[in-house]
């Protein structure tokens, strides 16, 4: 501001330096256009004439002030400034007013003095809000609010401005400003938001600020820290999924491969069958005749034969006999697996009956009591077979039984366990050995006590355990020696 009312003070002095001077209104004109391009921030510089009239005017659309006197002016700190000039002959500056262009500011009167007569007066019009546009940067009066005042009053207030007058309260800058005449304070005070009114609620904003921040950053880390383990849960379980898949493969592959080897099997087993059967078809035929030459042999020539030669006859005979038992047992065997006859609901009660009555002389001739359950269930199954199972236990009943049993009992009933019905064949003879409770079920396994009877081909419980099988079922026992067994065998309800 001070460079700008410097700058009349040179115009002053350029002026009468030409000899003579030019006191021409070109002269003015140019002069003041030099001066007005150079120091923005003038309003309009005028040449005042020694009676107090404004002659020229630049720029010189201000026509409006032209050939008005200064003494129109209405404010009486104007006209002052120019009396005082006017006796002084020195500079002088009018305090802020309403100036003759509209706007707040303020005027010098300058005099310009040539050989001891006052040849006019140079008038700087400033407008103050010109002025601060022109130093103020547009950044900074977004940011902030400037006012500028003159002796307490406000000359200048920055656009929008934050309410009438500036706060105390509220953080603002401020630095005084001299000027010849006088001291202008600015003050500069943030916007809102950099500074809301009412600094009390400063704190509170910002420590709510950085309480929300802090909240935002904890439930991003939470969220992101969720999205890991569950990343990491489904990467778990997908790993899962892919072990169980190639499990379930591989146990798919057994399978297959299991069930390959089992039609193998029974393909082996079928063969083997027709083998036992062809073979012991074949050994038949000769048995046969053997028997049949030695009833001959013994029907022609029994009476002329030594005792001796009789009994070695009555060996080949019985071990002809037993050797017609073996090939029977193993043809009724292979049959098992070959023949089949279809399965039917049918009352065990009969089949039970049947039984017994086939051996009704063997437990005569034993003093055996033969307990039958009264009420037997309905079975399911091939008739033929469950009747060969139940023929073939009470025959082992009976056979061993024992020679010197005071009391000999065989009991055939049907008991409930585990929701299923099992059907048992029990006696009181000689019983087995705990050993041999396996065993006795392989084909011509015979235990020590029984090889001394000639009965028996070690093949029965084998045809045993095959029916049932077939029969979806299972068999197994229970014995003591000397005290008795018991076997237990189940059957399938249906297919
Ligand atoms: P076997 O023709 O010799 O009777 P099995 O296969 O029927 O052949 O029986 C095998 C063996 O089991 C018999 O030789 C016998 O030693 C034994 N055994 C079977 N049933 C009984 C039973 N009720 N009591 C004692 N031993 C038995």
């Amino acid at each position: 501001m001070n460079a700008r009312l410097a700058s009349l003070k040179i115009l002053a002095e350029r002026w009468v330096e030409r000899r003579p001077p030019d006191f021409s209104r070109k002269r003015f004109l140019e002069f003041a256009q030099a001066i007005y391009d150079y120091y923005p921030g003038f309003t309009a510089i005028n040449w005042i004439d020694p009676q107090g009239r404004i002659q020229w005017v630049f720029p010189e659309w201000n026509t409006g002030t032209r050939h008005r006197s200064v003494f129109e002016h209405g404010n009486t700190g104007y006209t002052r400034a120019f009396e005082k000039a006017r006796q002084t002959l020195e500079p002088t500056y009018s305090p802020c007013l309403t100036l003759f262009t509209g706007g707040l500011g303020f005027e010098t009167f300058w005099p310009l003095v040539y050989e001891g007569r006052v040849q006019g007066y140079l008038n700087g019009v400033f407008e103050v809000g010109r002025i601060m546009d022109a130093c103020l940067a547009k950044d900074m009066l977004e940011d902030f609010w400037v006012g500028l005042y003159e002796e307490g009053r406000l000359i200048y207030s920055s656009p929008r401005p934050i309410k009438a007058g500036h706060n105390e309260d509220r953080v603002s800058a401020s630095c005084a400003i001299r000027l010849p005449g006088r001291t202008w304070q600015l003050i500069l005070q943030p916007r809102p938001p950099i500074c809301p009114p009412g600094a009390i609620w400063n704190l509170p904003f910002l420590v709510f600020g950085l309480l929300i921040s802090m909240a935002l950053s904890l439930l991003l880390y939470l969220l992101l820290h969720r999205m890991a383990l569950f990343r990491e849960a489904t990467d778990h379980a997908l790993f899962q999924v892919n072990e169980r898949k190639k499990a379930e493969e591989a146990l798919r592959e057994n399978e297959i491969r299991l069930q390959s080897l089992v039609k193998e099997l029974e393909g082996k087993n079928a063969e083997l069958e027709t083998f036992v059967y062809s073979v012991s078809h074949d050994l038949k035929t000769p048995i046969v005749t053997i028997e049949g030459f030695i009833g001959a042999f013994e029907e022609d020539f029994g009476d002329r034969l030594p005792q001796d030669g009789r009994r070695y006859l009555q060996y080949m005979s019985d071990a002809a006999r037993k050797m017609d038992l073996l090939i029977n047992d193993l043809l009724e065997l292979s049959r098992i697996g070959r023949l089949s006859e279809k399965k039917a609901a049918f009352p065990l009660q009969d089949v039970v009956k049947e039984v017994v009555s086939g051996l009704t002389r063997q437990i005569g001739e034993k003093g055996i009591t033969l307990d039958v359950q009264e009420t037997l269930p309905f079975v399911y199954g091939e008739r033929k077979r469950i009747a060969q199972v139940l023929e073939n236990l009470l025959s082992n009943a009976i056979k061993y039984m024992g020679k010197d049993n005071p009391s000999p009992r065989i009991e055939v009933g049907v008991k409930r366990e585990k929701g299923q019905e099992v059907i048992f064949v029990r006696d009181n003879g000689i019983g087995i050995e705990k050993d041999y409770f396996e065993k006795i079920f392989d084909v011509f396994q015979r235990l020590p006590p029984a090889k001394g009877l000639d009965q028996g081909t070690g093949v029965g419980l084998t045809i045993v355990k095959r029916i049932v099988e077939q029969h979806g079922g299972s068999i197994w026992l229970t014995s003591n020696p000397q005290q008795g067994t018991t076997f237990f065998f189940t059957l399938k309800d249906k297919e």
